[in-house]
């Protein structure tokens, strides 16, 4: 069964990106540059029409080879580098994923980067739906708690 209506997700996302531009020319699309076993991590009930492999805690991840048919990439690369955090009492804030912190540039140097506020607005309003599901809020609280302790030992 589906947890959060995917189709509206990713309606809601459409083409928006974090940059009006393509932030690839700034990395050589380093998010996308996997490889077999590693993959990007699919929201419960996603589902993909890329290879979809378990990883470890049996996550699903959905691996490619470093090019897509972007009207069906998973909801975490339409997102990325930012993810949907959600606090104690249930408010979705827009933060920057920290497992990423390595690799993608538009963290390291965001203060000197106008991003496009319409990606925010999205990823917050594709927070709020996930948030009423169950499932799909746990995962979000569990992700936020990855992101804190990443950022915790960063300070
Ligand atoms: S790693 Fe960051 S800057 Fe590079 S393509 Fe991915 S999102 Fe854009
Ligand atoms: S699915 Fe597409 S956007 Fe996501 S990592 Fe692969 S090539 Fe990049």
């Amino acid at each position: 069964m589906k947890c959060a209506d995917y189709d509206k997700i990713f309606k809601i996302m459409g083409n928006l990106t974090p940059l009006k531009v393509d932030c690839g020319q700034l990395c050589g699309g380093a998010c996308c540059k996997g490889d077999s076993k590693t993959g990007m991590l699919l929201f419960p009930g996603e589902e993909s029409p890329l290879t979809v492999i378990e990883g470890e805690n049996g996550q699903r991840l959905a691996v490619c080879n470093g090019t897509c048919d972007r009207s069906s990439r998973p909801l975490s690369c339409r997102i990325f580098p930012f993810f949907p955090t959600i606090s104690e009492n249930g408010k979705i804030f827009v933060e920057p994923d920290l497992r990423a912190v390595r690799l993608c540039p538009l963290l390291e140097h965001s203060d000197e980067i106008e991003f496009d506020p319409k990606f925010f607005k999205a990823v917050k309003k594709v927070g709020k739906i996930l948030a009423r599901d169950e499932e799909c809020r746990k995962f979000l609280e569990n992700i936020t708690e990855d992101i804190d302790e990443i950022g915790k030992f960063l300070e």
